[in-house]
């Protein structure tokens, strides 16, 4: 089953004590696409300017991704970030934010993407999140993921896209921020009286929780030796947990619970070196082999 997706694509500038980078592919809907690509077909929501590498697209189509919903503006400067992190990466200082192309944006989905059983809509202003989701016909799961920026500058628009997703992908902080809650179990318990069915906290390098009413299930971060850039682990954790949903064609409980595995594992791919470099690299087999030692790692 195919998963649509919907996201920024960026050029990004990203500072870390590992070293640092100027204008590579980044972009909430790439790192997810780049994760969730690895288990099935994604169809693209997004949209770039004729600066982005034509390398990256490359990379996408060899990844069977489907691109018929990408727009590309000639003339135009694909949307830019910039961010320096410090020593503890979970501290990120922006220092860069050029929306560009973005701010044309008006995402329009072709038949194919209308009938998309599986959506994810990755960090992307809640007017347009809910645009696609507006055009849907008849999905069986949605998700979205959001942040700060978002919650803070429509926070009425968002709550309308937490209302009509079955999941929410969320970090503690921004968690903590929609709900007022210090606790974060409180807080997903108030998350999911918005509408949701499931709440998916993100812990960064503490790794992930996933409640719902009747349950709650926790899963460490896979422990990586050397974090080169954090950038975009949660979206390609979010790739890794709906690329597998959809592989499975099942988004019951029992499913989630194995979908945030593998987003875990994907995430720590992610963050082994700048942009999607490593996303890129690796297969299915790396994945699963990393599954079978963080199987190891977690039962006794
Ligand atoms: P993450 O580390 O998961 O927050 O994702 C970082 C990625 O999101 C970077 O590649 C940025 O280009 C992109 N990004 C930064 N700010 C925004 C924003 N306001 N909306 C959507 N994507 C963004």
């Amino acid at each position: 089953m195919a998963v649509l997706a919907a996201g920024t694509l960026a050029l990004d500038d990203v500072v870390t004590d590992e070293g640092s980078v100027s204008g590579v592919p980044g972009g909430s809907a790439l790192y997810f696409t780049a994760a969730a690509s690895l288990f099935t077909v994604v169809r693209l929501v997004g949209i770039i300017g004729d600066d982005f590498p034509r390398e990256e697209l490359d990379f996408l189509r060899e990844r069977s991704v489907n691109l018929d919903n990408l727009t590309q503006l000639q003339g135009e400067k694909t949307f830019r970030w910039g961010a320096r992190y410090e020593t503890d990466m979970n501290i990120r200082r922006p220092f860069r934010r050029e929306l560009n192309v973005s701010e044309h944006f008006d995402p329009i989905l072709d038949d194919a993407g209308r009938n998309a059983d599986i959506v994810f809509l990755a960090n992307l202003e809640p007017a347009h999140q809910l645009r696609v989701l507006d055009q849907m016909t008849a999905p069986r799961f949605r998700a979205l993921d959001t942040m700060e920026c978002y919650i803070r500058d429509d926070p009425d628009g968002l709550k309308k896209v937490i209302e009509r997703c079955e999941l929410l992908f969320v970090n503690d902080s921004e968690a903590r921020i929609i709900t007022g809650e210090v606790n974060l179990l409180k807080a997903a318990r108030k998350l999911l009286g918005m509408g949701p069915r499931y709440v998916l906290l993100k812990k960064g390098d503490h790794g992930s929780m996933l409640v719902a009413p009747d349950f709650t299930f926790a899963a460490p971060a896979y422990p990586v030796e050397t974090v080169v850039d954090p950038t975009g682990a949660g979206d390609s954790f979010a790739g890794g947990v709906m690329g597998y949903l959809a592989r499975e064609e099942s988004c019951g409980p029992d499913d989630l619970k194995k979908a945030v595995v593998y987003g875990s594992v994907a995430a720590s791919f992610c963050v082994e070196d700048f942009s999607i470099r490593k996303l890129k690299k690796i297969t299915l087999a790396d994945i699963e082999a990393r599954m079978a030692l963080f199987r190891s790692m977690t039962t006794w």
